[in-house]
């Protein structure tokens, strides 16, 4: 069983909105194990409409559409949906005593405008809206070249959705498949080689058609590699995902920094607070990123509302910026010291002033300092503007991540 998903609004199409509602559908069809061809988006228009529903029932099995089904002469997927299956609409007596009670129950009377409503494609059948006043439409259609597409239409507001979806929907998709099915995602999460670099570290791996699929990804220089299982439940899933992840893992080594949400700085305060370490951090080159991402990652992982103070992990930082720094404390390796000493802590990360490096290029220096020694490297800044400064800043907390590494396994 393939699906496709639809979402329908001019606040779409035109940039106002994001689309949040089909990658909830998404994400909800394959915990059911039904994988998702394509995702269509279009505007408030007859012809737009009918074109999309068309090629989406013409291609998959199953059609979840969200959008239009409002009570405004924009709202047009009830008449989108009769023109493409050659239904007319009639009315629904079932949808008029829903939408007039739910009027009654705010203690008026049900608009002429909401009648429209309760006109539905001939044959469909209702989905009951408890929290809203459009109903869904579930709708057998015709493919142009034989069989059938089952369509679920449901309205746009994600929280009236969510339910319809529990209530009606997925109990139906679950009917359609009694062999059940599931499908599973695991992200491991890399740092500090590109793309390129580790599809080549994985050999074979990245195939298209291959069971599970993996797949590659790249987001501010973190790459995130999410393998895909197919299987009858859970842990079908979660065995054949094990092999492969055991295999990345073993290819890429300390790359991989962690799993799901996690972005390097999680990966390097865990490590901090694990190992019961203090770091503070003293940079120019890279414009208060370190701090903020230490800072971010502490709160996310010991706690925004903690009462008592954390005795461990980031204990702060210094921004400075090169024309207030006395000439030679520009040096990644002093700053590193500085900020050992001056917060008191285990480990010290320093990030200089860029500079010219050999081949012509902007450069920084990064240093992490302990009681063992320094370690310095330089980064070659890249990555176009935007992406500049989070890679300069994420490359730091990396070295603070290796640092702790070594010190783990020394
Ligand atoms: P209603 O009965 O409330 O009019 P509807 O089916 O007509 O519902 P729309 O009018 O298209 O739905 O949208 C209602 C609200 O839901 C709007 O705030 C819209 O931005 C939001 N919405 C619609 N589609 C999506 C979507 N795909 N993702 C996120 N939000 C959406």
């Amino acid at each position: 069983m393939r699906a496709e998903v639809i979402a329908i609004g001019d606040e779409l199409t035109s940039g106002q909105r994001l689309d949040t509602n089909s990658r909830w559908i998404s994400a909800e069809l394959a915990l059911l194990g039904i994988p998702v061809v394509f995702h269509t988006t279009a505007c408030d228009t007859l012809a737009a409409g009918v074109e999309a529903f068309r090629a989406a029932v013409d291609r998959a099995d199953v059609v979840i559409a969200t959008g239009g089904l409002g009570p405004t002469a924009d709202d047009l997927t009830r008449e989108v949906l009769a023109e493409m299956a050659g239904a007319p609409l009639e009315l629904v007596p079932e949808a008029v005593i829903a939408i007039e009670s739910r009027f009654a129950r705010r203690g008026m009377p049900m608009p002429e405008s909401n009648r429209r409503q309760a006109m539905l494609p001939r044959g469909s059948r209702l989905i009951a809206n408890p929290t809203g006043t459009a109903p869904g439409i579930d709708l057998e259609c015709e493919k142009a070249n034989g069989g059938t597409a089952r369509v679920f239409s449901l309205p746009g507001v994600p929280s009236e959705m969510h339910i319809m979806w529990r209530e009606s929907v997925q109990p139906a998709l679950q009917a359609m498949q009694p062999e059940g099915g599931t499908i599973r995602f695991r992200c491991l999460k890399c740092f500090g080689a590109g793309e390129s670099a580790i599809e080549e570290m994985l050999p074979d791996l990245i195939r298209r058609g291959r069971e599970p699929a993996v797949g590659i990804t790249a987001h501010e220089a973190t790459i995130t590699l999410r393998i895909a299982a197919r299987g009858v439940d859970e842990a079908a899933c979660e065995a054949a995902i094990a092999p492969v992840e055991a295999t990345i893992r073993e290819c890429l080594g300390p790359l991989v920094f962690g799993t799901g949400d996690d972005d390097v700085e999680d990966a390097a305060v865990r490590s901090l607070l694990a190992a019961g370490q203090t770091l503070a951090s003293i940079e120019i080159g890279t414009a208060g990123r370190v701090a903020a991402l230490f800072a971010q990652a502490m709160a996310r992982l010991t706690g925004r509302d903690r009462t008592s103070a954390v005795a461990v992990g980031y204990r702060g930082g210094h921004v400075l910026v090169p024309e207030q720094t006395p000439q030679g404390d520009t040096h990644a390796s002093m700053l590193a010291e500085r900020a050992r000493s001056e917060f008191g802590t285990a480990i010290g990360l320093g990030i200089g002033a860029e500079r010219p490096a050999a081949d012509g290029r902007r450069a920084i220096d990064i240093t992490v300092a302990d009681a063992d020694g320094t370690r310095t490297i330089e980064h070659v800044m890249g990555g176009g503007p935007a992406l500049t400064l989070a890679r300069a800043a994420k490359t730091a907390v990396d070295l603070v991540r290796y640092r702790l590494r070594e010190a783990e396994s020394s």
